[in-house]
């Protein structure tokens, strides 16, 4: 018998019904795109959902990223995580920046702090870090660096929808937030994404970015790119936003079991989570260590020709990748973390539909 494959990952689809009747309101208004009306709808309803002030919603994660840096109009250096999904790096390459990197917290593998200062020069304009796998930076430290510094913080919150720190949403930290809705994510439009702004100003300026630099039908502002969310996606995320109460509750369940289960595993750790009051379970990494009797690629392929596909985030590391390795900050030495961790991290599988035996097969196949 064919074993069903089982992935890292399984993008979350509300029953098919629901979603008909907001297909016929489009087909009855004939607005596809252009801040129609789900569009409209979709950025007040986030909003509420994360608790932030203003919301701007984008086709995609990546195109968010890049027109946030523009917005700020960041330029020069700016530092930034190599342990992240490769887009982080790649915006500030479409936007004429160098990335300077700087390693990470081995707790949470988030930007280190204290690493910071040193890496900034004359030519430093802002920093770049992630909220890896969810668990919030500390943002408070970097706060105060980019004050004392001067610099713009814009944060990668791909991982991070819906987190919560003792202060409310973690999206409300640094300048701008950059959120990514693509299908893989804990909240999904098929492809998008959003940018978290604290002020009816920026929003605007990021709106007339993503429309081409249009400010009205005939004047153009700036070098604007389309990267406008159209009509289906955005009503297919208000019908998903209803959703997400279980989507979250069915993987803190898998959360808890996995951590239940593999403690005490030789060799294995789960990554603690980072301090956040609400979490939103979007990954699952474990560090497979020395302890173990497998290596880290050896447990990998154990599981996939068992038909799990667990996932390496994040190796290789950005600062591996051709087009950075040859930047002074990518080097293994002033890396060590993050060379560490990207060493060692496999993403275990982790959504709503993620069976009991399925999960009860993954960690019986780590412990035998
Ligand atoms: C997914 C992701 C992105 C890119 O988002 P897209 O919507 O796929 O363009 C950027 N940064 C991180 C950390 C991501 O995980």
């Amino acid at each position: 018998m064919a074993e069903e494959k089982i992935y890292v990952t399984q993008p979350y689809l509300p029953p098919l019904e629901e979603f008909m009747p907001y297909l016929e309101q489009i087909w009855a208004n004939k607005i596809l795109t252009n801040a129609g009306p789900f569009h409209q709808q979709m950025e007040k309803a986030l909003c509420e959902y994360l608790g932030v002030p203003h919301v701007a919603l984008f086709s995609n994660g990546t195109l968010a990223l890049i027109t946030a840096l523009q917005a700020l109009r960041v330029t020069g250096e700016v530092i930034t995580t190599p342990y992240s999904f490769v887009a982080t790096a790649h915006a500030l390459l479409w936007q004429n920046c160098k990335p300077v990197f700087v390693d990470v917290e081995p707790r949470t593998l988030n930007l280190d702090p204290a690493k910071i200062e040193a890496a900034i020069t004359p030519q430093t304009t802002a920093i770049l870090p992630v909220h890896c796998y969810g668990n919030p930076c500390d943002t408070a430290a970097i706060q105060a660096i980019a004050d004392n510094y001067n610099l713009r913080v814009i944060y990668d919150a791909a991982h991070a929808f819906g987190v919560q720190d003792a202060g409310g949403s973690v999206l409300r930290h640094g300048d701008l937030s950059v959120l990514s809705f693509h299908a893989t994510k804990v909240f999904n439009t098929f492809e998008g994404g959003a940018i978290v702004c604290p002020d009816a100003k920026t929003k605007q300026r990021i709106d007339h970015l993503k429309n081409f630099g249009f400010v009205n039908e005939t004047t153009v502002v700036a070098p604007g790119i389309n990267a406008k969310m159209s009509e289906i996606n955005a009503a297919f995320g208000l019908l998903q936003l209803q959703h997400m109460p279980q989507v979250l509750q069915r993987r803190a369940e898998i959360d808890a079991h996995y951590r239940e289960q593999l403690s005490g595993v030789a060799g294995i750790t789960c990554l603690p989570q980072g301090g956040q009051t609400v979490a939103n379970h979007s990954y699952f990494p474990i560090l497979v260590g020395p302890d173990h009797p497998l290596s880290r690629d050896g447990l990998y392929e154990k599981l996939k020709n068992h038909g799990i596909y667990a996932r390496r985030y994040f190796h290789p590391l950005i600062a591996d990748f051709p087009m950075y390795r040859g930047l002074p900050s990518a080097t293994r030495a002033n890396l060590g973390q993050a060379s560490h961790a990207s060493d060692q991290v496999l993403c275990l599988p982790i959504y709503p539909k993620l069976e009991k035996n399925s999960q009860q097969k993954i960690i019986d196949l780590i412990k035998e």
